[in-house]
């Protein structure tokens, strides 16, 4: 186990021993320490998003997503309001205040809630209607009066391009920018008639409601791999030992470049070639087990940054043609080699080609290689899988437990091992 795998578990579990010092968390463990699946720690509201995780204020749905940028219903809005309250004791009537709210509703309690505190009053027809997409203008509406409905006198010229001073909501929208939880847009607007994101939401509440001081916690994806795990967002997170990167799936951002790549050097033609720390460590470990056995291989690639896989590939593609390029280099953005887990070996003179898959040291990698945790990731037979010829020198570090795992249960691929789509060409 890798120092950086024991200081992930060593953080998981000071955070699991926390939650357990506070109470019962009020989110699942994994919301709290591995994040949304669809939020990584570089989304813009990822702090905000986290803050409004731990207070409560959201679970985020069944399958462990936040759904960033779905439009917050009328209904759950009621619902953040009536948790940032801290769930009051509502006397539910047997009668429902709405016409189109039965009482039997998932949101029932806070949606009464929201109208006793005279927050809502719904809409003239006596409905709420509580799947609708709630407005900006709407939204300010339920701060101010959930603030109390402040005295406040709005400007006399109105500080957005698209709310005039006789606008419904034109006193709550003021002083909802007053307060400094709404900027508007950079032109001006404020966009009244619009939904809100649950990204936007939580960026207010925040605003309104948060500690300044407020630390989310560290974003740390899991980097070994269990059976039992959910890793759909795992495999899109570029930073995780788990990305699947193919024509079908590219990298996001598509310019990503990681932070810890360190030279293979001690290796032929390492001293010059990158990879993330840990699978270089592994790399050099791999390494020092061949030239045990009087072998040695030499580092023919590995990192390769956005930009030089795009001149590479278009070198390719002057040389043998775009369609045969396809078969064996990827566009930028597309690339193993830019994930910085991937490693191009040579045997000799033998330079990416077939001839290293029956070199004696070819041969020892493809039996031996997941004991350091790398897969030949383009196998024998696999291209309408992988999209590639079969590259015995091409290597990619996935973590021991996952490339012993698949070793094991004869999974050749990352596609079948995730239940992913084949990836033959870029549709
Ligand atoms: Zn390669």
């Amino acid at each position: 186990m890798s120092q950086a795998v024991m200081s992930v578990r060593a953080v998981a579990a000071a955070v699991v021993a926390l939650v357990a010092l506070i109470g019962a968390p009020a989110t699942p463990a994994t919301a709290a320490t591995e994040g949304f699946r669809d939020v990584t720690g570089r989304h813009q509201f990822y702090r905000e998003i986290s803050w409004l995780t731990e207070r409560g204020i959201t679970t985020g749905y069944a399958d462990n997503s936040f759904r960033p940028s779905g439009e917050v219903s009328r209904e759950a809005f009621a619902a953040f309001l009536y948790r940032l309250a801290g769930r009051p004791g509502v006397s539910v009537p047997s009668r429902s205040p709405f016409k189109d709210v039965s009482t039997n509703a998932q949101f029932y309690r806070e949606i009464v809630w929201l109208e006793k505190q005279h927050i809502t009053t719904g809409w003239a027809d006596g409905t709420f209607r509580p799947k609708d997409a709630i407005s900006r203008s709407a939204m300010a509406a339920f701060l101010y009066r959930y603030k109390g409905s402040p005295s406040y006198t709005p400007p006399s010229t109105s500080r957005f391009t698209d709310t005039r001073t006789s606008s419904t909501f034109y006193t709550e929208v003021s002083w909802l920018a007053s307060t400094g939880m709404t900027t508007g847009y950079a032109d001006g607007t404020f966009r009244p008639y619009d939904g809100t994101s649950r990204a936007a939401t939580a960026a207010f509440l925040f605003r309104g409601f948060g500690n300044a001081s407020y630390h989310a916690p560290t974003y740390a994806p899991p980097t070994t791999w269990h059976t039992d795990r959910d890793y759909t967002r795992i495999i899109n997170d570029p930073e995780s030992v788990l990305v699947v990167v193919n024509k079908r799936r590219a990298l996001d951002p598509l310019r990503y470049a990681p932070a810890d790549l360190v030279t293979l050097s001690g290796i032929s033609g390492g001293s010059t070639r990158y990879m993330r720390r840990e699978a270089a460590t592994a790399m050099s470990r791999m390494h020092a087990a061949v030239r045990a056995k009087g072998m040695t291989f030499s580092i023919v690639s590995a990192y390769r940054s956005h930009d030089y896989q795009r001149a590479l590939f278009a070198r390719y593609a002057r040389q043998h043609g775009v369609a045969s390029a396809e078969t064996f280099s990827a566009r930028a953005g597309h690339s193993e080699h830019q994930t910085g887990w991937t490693a191009d070996l040579g045997a000799g003179t033998c330079s990416l080609g077939g001839c290293f898959g029956s070199s004696t040291v070819g041969r020892w990698v493809a039996a031996h290689s997941h004991e350091y945790g790398f897969i030949i990731r383009y196998p024998q037979g696999a291209q309408a899988i992988t999209g590639y010829i079969y590259e015995p020198w091409h290597v990619r570090y996935v973590g021991v437990e996952l490339a012993t795992y698949m070793h094991d249960h004869d999974i050749d691929t990352l596609e079948e091992q995730f239940g992913l789509p084949a990836a033959p060409d870029y549709r």
